[in-house]
């Protein structure tokens, strides 16, 4: 694997691989490598010839300063784990890099009422913060095709939305969410979570399988609210539980039974924030 850290290094060697013909698949990341971002690579790999990974923690995107002080760093595990997985680049910048001019003035982006809802309403800026980087970063790396996890889902219906304004050429793929056997999403946050919290965070997997099982044409303010008090069985603190149209996000208390669905939620073991989501038909 070759690591990178400087932007104009990576751009140039980027740029004569694909002059030779390869194609570049590209798994952006905040690090804390597990087998959810390896899944992303694997697929990255299985459809390209050079497989890039970026390591970033974006302080832009983190509305509570804490979250960013929080967030999890282990990039000499990381690193053996993309050698493992046989990733071939590693591109590694430090925040100067990638905001030479400062966080202060930095480009926003139009992306309407996107982010007016769920995580947009829980952590404000968070998303402008992503398309800060992505924006950068896709210019930086070039790739052919980006691959994101859906287990962000509210995440990629963004990232879609920003490659359509930045009139940008490369292929987005969705990847489905990689669970730990009893369902939990794995995500770079759980190794935050006490034994006891592990435990009780599983609620957020058996709450969205619960409502998948029970949804019914009608109403769904009454499932609605049985599926928050299920998570706060499990010890949860709610931000919100909620269902919305699969491929616009819009927000939807009636369900004519063939509308594509998605249920989103996100809640906290005590510190830590936790975010997963279903469709449910
Ligand atoms: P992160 O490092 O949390 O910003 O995640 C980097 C990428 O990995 C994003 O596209 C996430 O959606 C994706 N990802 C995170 N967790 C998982 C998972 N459990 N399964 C599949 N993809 C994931």
């Amino acid at each position: 694997m070759i690591l990178f850290k400087k932007s104009d290094d990576i751009t140039l060697h980027l740029k004569r691989m694909q002059t030779d013909g390869h194609t570049i698949g590209w798994v952006p990341t905040m690090g804390a490598i597990h087998k959810g971002h390896i899944s992303l690579l694997n697929q990255a790999r299985k459809e390209n010839n050079l497989t890039v990974c970026s390591i970033f923690v974006n302080p832009t995107q983190f509305n509570v300063a804490l979250d960013f002080a929080n967030y999890p760093v282990t990039i000499e595990k990381d690193i053996l784990m993309l050698e493992e997985n046989e990733t071939d680049i590693l591109f590694l910048p430090s925040v100067k890099e990638i905001y030479p001019q400062g966080t202060e003035q930095l480009e926003t982006f139009p992306l309407g009422y996107l982010e007016t809802i769920f995580e947009g309403v829980f952590r404000p800026g968070h998303f402008q913060g992503v398309c800060q980087v992505m924006s950068r970063l896709s210019r930086i790396i070039g790739a052919d095709h980006l691959y994101m996890g859906e287990k962000d889902y509210q995440q990629c219906m963004v990232i879609k939305k920003l490659l359509e304004i930045i009139q940008s050429p490369v292929r987005l793929h969705l990847c489905p969410t990689l669970r730990e056997p009893d369902g939990l999403a794995m995500s770079s946050r759980n190794m935050r979570l006490t034994e006891g919290e592990r435990k009780n965070a599983v609620g957020i997997h058996r709450t969205l399988m619960e409502m998948k099982s029970s949804i019914r044409p009608g109403s769904l303010e009454e499932w609605l609210l049985r599926a928050k008090k299920t998570l706060s069985s499990f010890d949860f603190k709610v931000d919100y539980i909620a269902i919305a149209d699969a491929s616009t996000l819009m927000p939807i208390t009636e369900w004519d039974g063939i509308q594509k669905t998605v249920a989103l939620a996100a809640a906290f073991q005590h510190e830590v924030r936790l975010i997963d989501n279903m469709r449910m038909n």
